[in-house]
């Protein structure tokens, strides 16, 4: 008996050493060290960009304006660019200008804090501006409200402890220029006048709150990246390839890189050799950036949420709510997990969607592989996601919830915001995945973060994005940070005048007077057609007539031709 169970435990001895073996050499496995061949161009590529989505389309518009003589090439894994996080269905189109979002106006010691609000308002207003001038230019539609269209953002919430909160934030925030024209009510029949559906069916006794600001957006990002691409590929010195997956970069002694790419149409592999590499690859940007083998990669780790929506698409019921409705998140929810009941505008239709509700996957791509979480850990970063996951207990049991949900539990979350809800009145779509930014701190070890980063490395010949929110929002203002780290000589020797066409505000707070904030928002609202609000010299004394709310342009017709945002549904 004895002889058995001592040949027991050696068993187990020898299994746990192989597995602590096995894990050690995964951890160390170097997963850019696969060979690369020799680039089949001498001379090289001036810019490679990663992934088809916004970001790198942004990025390649403001490059094609400000060096019009590069070459830029592109390549892309799947059949066309805007088919990930930055489609129309895989996000939730809101022009994040923290009009409704409490999550950026958090409250310490009493007092509302306003200064995150204000930096990603003015991160919004760059984006109007480039938008704004891309369409004078002719790169986007003539017709905006094909890509962006005015919808109100409120935010509305119930509970004596939220409804002072909101107000207190609302009495801070109407004191900024940008911020001035915004409503507060605890009035259900005001409410009710702003976003019907929120009041119909519900208990008239209920306390409830909400803020009203007329000058939000929904914008179909997807619509944006597609006409950005057709626009860039009119020039020969764009290329776009499709179907071609980056698998390998390596970096050669001259400091250029060679960018391994997999044609999977044909089956077959090329390399090519680029003087820049920007990594847009969307959540698979962190594994394409641990390839490059930079040393900045060793601080980053990802962690994956996904999204689900109900979308209704009964035009009795969608044309009734003209609005993107936040509430307030759930303790330990992820900031991007606010509920919020939101009008959309996709494939040409006025359409209603309602969560997110967070979906667990290991996947970094909605397209993407089941082994992505598990292959972008390293010996890097290993402990840092442990130590993040101990530190994130609320966010862990949110997940385990979220994914235990049964379509009653969605309905009972969906009656808070619209109490006469039939269950039968919508379906559950998947939208894209977000890969969260574990990050090395000096101070903490390792943080989860929550916005978006750009990494480069030092010599500037190589740049990734990381994160996800505010996101496909602030793309311009995102690549805008990227310039001076990724082109410093470039920035120093002309691109900053040609920036300022672009961007009129660029270098200048639009927020700190209402006069700038008048200039910029009046050129911005003429050309995307959106409402437009005359901030007063003095905020506290405004001249009536200019209080007036603006009048939200009607809701574009179904079906009108020049408004087909043909889109793959993400279902
Ligand atoms: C549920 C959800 C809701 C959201 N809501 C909002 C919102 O309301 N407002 C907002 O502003 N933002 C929102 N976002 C965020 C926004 O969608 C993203 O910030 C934005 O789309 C990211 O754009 P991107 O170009 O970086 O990535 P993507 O659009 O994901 O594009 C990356 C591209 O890279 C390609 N790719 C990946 N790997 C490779 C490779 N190896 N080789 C070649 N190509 C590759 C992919 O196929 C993809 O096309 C939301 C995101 C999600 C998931």
């Amino acid at each position: 008996m004895k002889s058995i169970m001592k040949k027991i435990i050696k068993i187990f001895a020898y299994l746990i050493v192989a597995v602590l073996a096995a894990a050690l050499i995964f951890l160390n496995w170097p997963l850019y060290q696969r060979s690369v061949p020799a680039a089949e161009n001498e001379k090289p590529i001036d810019v490679v960009v990663i992934g088809g989505g916004i970001m790198s389309m942004t990025l390649s518009t403001f490059l094609q304006e400000l060096q019009p003589d590069w070459n830029i090439e592109a390549f892309e894994r799947l059949d066309a660019v805007g088919l990930e996080s930055s489609n129309g269905w895989n996000n939730a189109g809101t022009g994040h200008a923290a009009f409704a979002e409490l999550n950026y106006t958090p409250e310490k010691n009493g007092v509302v804090k306003t200064d995150r609000a204000v930096r990603i308002t003015e991160q919004f207003e760059v984006s109007r501006q480039f938008w704004a001038h891309q369409v004078r230019a002719g790169r986007l539609s003539s017709h905006p409200q094909d890509f962006i269209n005015a919808t109100p953002h409120m935010s509305f919430v119930w509970g004596d402890a939220n409804i002072e909160f909101l107000r207190k934030r609302h009495a801070a925030l109407v004191q900024q220029p940008m911020f001035y024209g915004m409503q507060f009510s605890t009035d259900q029949e005001q409410i009710r006048q702003w976003a019907p559906l929120l009041i119909e069916g519900r208990d008239p006794q209920q306390k409830v709150a909400a803020t009203y600001m007329p000058l939000g957006t929904d914008v179909n990002f997807g619509v944006i990246t597609n006409q950005l691409t057709a626009a860039l590929q009119k020039q020969p010195n764009f290329k776009l390839n499709l179907q071609h997956e980056v698998r390998a970069l390596r970096q050669n002694s001259d400091k250029t890189w060679n960018v391994t790419v997999y044609d999977l149409a044909t089956q077959t592999e090329k390399t090519v050799k680029a003087k820049f590499v920007f990594i847009g690859a969307g959540g698979a940007s962190l594994k394409l950036l641990q390839m490059s083998g930079i040393p900045e990669a060793q601080n980053y780790a990802g962690f994956p949420v996904g999204g689900q929506f109900l979308s209704f698409d009964n035009p009795s019921l969608t044309t009734q709510h003209r609005a993107k409705v936040y509430g307030q998140a759930e303790t330990g929810a992820p900031p991007m997990s606010v509920p919020h009941l939101d009008t959309r505008f996709l494939d040409g239709k006025q359409t209603m969607l309602f969560g997110p509700f967070a979906l667990y996957s290991t996947k970094f791509l909605k397209n993407g592989s089941w082994f992505d979480l598990l292959s972008s850990v390293n010996i890097h970063n290993v402990a840092g996601m442990m130590a993040v996951g101990v530190e994130n207990l609320d966010l862990v049991q949110y997940l385990v919830q979220q994914a235990m949900l049964t379509d009653s539990d969605r309905q009972a979350e969906l009656l808070k915001y619209y109490p006469s809800a039939k269950p039968d009145s919508w379906k559950l779509i998947t939208a894209g995945q977000r890969v969260q930014i574990i990050k090395k701190d000096l101070e903490k070890g390792s943080v989860l973060q929550f916005g978006t980063e750009i990494v480069a490395d030092k010599d500037h010949t190589i740049a990734a994005l990381l994160g996800a929110s505010p996101g496909a929002s602030t793309s311009p203002s995102i690549m805008l940070g990227l310039l001076p780290k990724a082109f410093p000589e470039q920035m120093a020797q002309g691109w900053e005048a040609r920036i300022k066409e672009i961007v009129p505000s660029y270098g200048r707070q639009i927020n700190s007077s209402p006069a700038l904030t008048n200039e910029i928002r009046r050129a911005t609202s003429e050309t995307l057609q959106l409402p437009y609000i005359e901030v007063p010299a003095d905020l506290n004394h405004p001249n009536p007539a200019q209080a007036m709310p603006p009048v939200i342009p009607a809701a574009p017709a179904a079906n009108d031709e020049k408004n087909l945002n043909k889109e793959e549904q993400a279902m």
